[in-house]
């Protein structure tokens, strides 16, 4: 009999073990910042070069290790934070499962230098693929510098798989804010290709969220606040009208570590309901503090899940607690987004006393005075009455066009509706002559579709997805010919916004230029715009450019490959008519004509349909 079954070596096993603790560069910056907050560092800085893929390392000022530690942290299941299985129900370090640094190194080029108070020299240890190269004494500050280069180097099908440094960057700084955020008690600084990206000294919790988040969070937070025996709830909420498209700002710490919660974050939507329209998400920061026993952090390698002993308690707690905390700041009563203005007593009729309603009644009132009954085919009608309805039925239809459509244009007629796009968008696209291109008739259902006939039946066409097609093609060749029209302000606009937003924007600014933004970057808070594409009216582009940020964002998580695709994608999103957009007779004409100039008309930017066909014979059908 042959033996089939061969235990594999520890290398190609650590190799294995690595792909579930380390996917990306910012895997090693999340288990490298934890092992310096579990050393009782004080000052911890973080420096990356080309996102990470090149290199990443972390000082500390923590407590440092010994030359026969450091030579033992490499080995698997070399931890110094855990002994028996039942340490496992009561944790309070970040890591446990003495994994992490085994599996950096076997996929990797590390070089450690470290150094506790009690010993004289510190120790430099180098290892490339798991194997150690060379072991030094020498002087060093106490602490520990780790230093990961080039990543995967030695697993080419994962390294390929790598994204682009803005990409793998952008999660990097989001492990960064996690652990930043959870601890406020150390300071923290990120380097990206020598440049400080964010210097933050040692605060509170609200102060640090400014400190990463900017100056405009600060009086947007409400704070929220809970205790009971078993839990404690602490932190912020950002007011609903700070709410938004994306979820940037969604922090949950249990006992200083960030997690993921679909049940915790349905809890604050929950409270939040009827604050914040559909589709935008609150924004909040929110600290729990439980018994270490009653939480299992085990369940997920990368550690962001837990499971709570009694959910249901946390949920309904938390939920009352930031309904709490939006009632008490008063914050309920003001935003209500059904409200109806016309309902609201003017100012100057407050005062005024109120008057019983007057009612008279013309008792000798009699409607079919003046009319003679008509009698027709056994059954009467009163003519009057008919007479009455029917002039003008035809007005019905013919306001179509005219009234319903035209005079909705105006902003003021329909206040939930996002107006920048709209009047830009229409503006464009009646500028384009529709006289002689326009064919056939068409119509708008329920702000959503534009329906017409053709040969064989009707056209269902989503006007938001047939306009983000539009333009993204549109956008696509503007990057590549840079042909776009610019319209200069004559004032240059100064637009304040959160630092990894300004960040963003810095890094996008040259693929902008070609669609006709001019802008520059003024301070880390701050942007002068000085041009913007002619599609776009001056006084949304505050609005446009914070959404497409948002959908930008977003979008990077995604799997897409190229930064062009992902730009005009994002524009395409943020400047396309939505659903619930009124479109004028040649508004909607003109879409369908630039639809069918598109290469592709049946799929939207995002793969989404966007033209259906319904058949005359199954309309027949309908009617046997
Ligand atoms: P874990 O954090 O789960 O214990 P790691 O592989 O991340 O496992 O680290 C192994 C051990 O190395 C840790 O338990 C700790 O004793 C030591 N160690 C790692 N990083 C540092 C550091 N920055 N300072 C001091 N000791 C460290
Ligand atoms: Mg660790």
């Amino acid at each position: 009999m042959t033996q089939k079954i061969k235990r594999l070596e520890a290398h190609v096993a650590n190799q294995i073990a690595a792909g579930e603790v380390v996917q990306r560069p910012a895997s090693l910056v999340k288990e490298l910042l934890e092992n310096a907050v579990d050393a009782g560092a004080s000052e911890i800085s973080l420096h990356i070069k080309e996102g990470g893929k090149l290199q990443v390392q972390v000082i500390d000022n923590g407590h440092g290790m010994s030359l026969q530690d450091a030579l033992l942290c490499f080995e698997r299941h070399a931890t110094s934070k855990l002994t028996l299985a039942e340490d496992l129900f009561n944790l309070s370090t970040k890591g446990f499962r003495g994994e992490a640094l085994a599996s950096i190194a076997a996929i990797s080029q590390v070089v450690l230098k470290t150094k506790t108070s009690e010993d004289e020299l510190g120790t430099e240890i180098k290892i490339s693929a798991g194997n150690f190269q060379e072991t030094n004494q020498l002087v060093a500050p106490k602490g520990t510098s780790f230093t990961v280069n080039n990543l995967f180097f030695n697993i080419p099908a994962r390294r390929n798989f790598l994204k682009s440094k803005q990409i793998e960057q952008r999660h990097i700084t989001d492990e960064f804010h996690r652990l930043a955020l959870a601890h406020p008690e150390i300071g923290f600084s990120f380097f990206a290709d020598g440049d400080p990206l964010f210097v933050l000294p040692i605060v509170n919790f609200n102060q640090r969220i400014v400190q990463i988040f900017g100056k405009k969070t600060q009086d947007k937070l409400v704070p929220v606040s809970e205790e009971t025996p078993q839990l404690k709830i602490s932190g912020y909420i950002l007011r609903p009208e700070a709410a938004k498209k994306s979820r940037g700002t969604q922090f949950f710490f249990v006992n200083k570590r960030f997690i993921k919660s679909s049940s915790l974050h349905f809890a604050v939507v929950n409270a939040f309901d009827g604050l914040i329209a559909n589709g935008i998400h609150p924004g909040y920061f929110i600290k729990i503090s439980v018994p270490t026993a009653s939480i299992d952090i085990n369940i997920h390698p990368t550690k962001t899940e837990i499971k709570f002993e009694d959910e249901h308690t946390l949920f309904a707690i938390l939920r009352a607690s930031i309904k709490h905390a939006l009632g008490q700041f008063n914050i309920a009563p003001v935003l209500d987004f059904d409200r109806d203005p016309n309902l609201d007593h003017p100012y100057h009729d407050t005062k005024k006393q109120a008057v019983y309603p007057q009612i008279s009644v013309d008792a000798f009132f009699n409607p079919f005075e003046n009319e003679p009954l008509t009698i027709k085919d056994g059954s009467f009608k009163n003519a009057a009455v008919f007479k009455r309805i029917t002039p003008g039925w035809e007005s019905l239809y013919s306001g179509l066009h005219e009234s319903a459509y035209e005079t909705t244009l105006d902003p003021a007629e329909e206040p939930n509706a996002v107006f920048y796009e709209q009047q830009g968008t229409q503006e464009a696209l009646f500028a384009s002559d529709v006289s002689d291109t326009a064919t056939g008739s068409c119509f708008q259902l329920a702000k959503k579709y534009i329906v017409t006939p053709t040969k064989s039946g009707l056209l269902l066409i989503h006007q938001s997805r047939a306009h983000q097609r539009i333009l993204y093609e549109e956008f696509l060749i503007n990057f590549t010919h840079k042909k776009a029209g610019s319209q200069q302000l004559l004032f240059p606009k100064i637009i304040h916004f959160t630092k990894p937003e300004v960040l963003l924007l810095e890094e996008l600014i040259p693929s902008l230029e070609p669609l006709g933004f001019n802008m520059s970057v003024i301070d880390k808070e701050s942007v002068s715009i000085t041009g913007i594409p002619i599609t776009i009216i001056a006084d949304h582009i505050e609005t446009v450019l914070i959404d497409f940020i948002n959908s930008y964002q977003n979008d990077l998580l995604g799997d897409h490959f190229s930064q062009t695709d992902i730009l005009a994608k994002a524009l395409a999103k943020t400047m396309a008519i939505k659903t619930g957009d009124y479109l004028s007779y040649a508004a909607q004409q003109n879409i369908i004509n630039l639809l069918f100039a598109c290469k592709e008309t049946l799929v939207s930017p995002f793969r989404k349909t966007i033209i259906n066909t319904i058949q005359q014979k199954d309309l027949d059908l309908k009617f046997l």
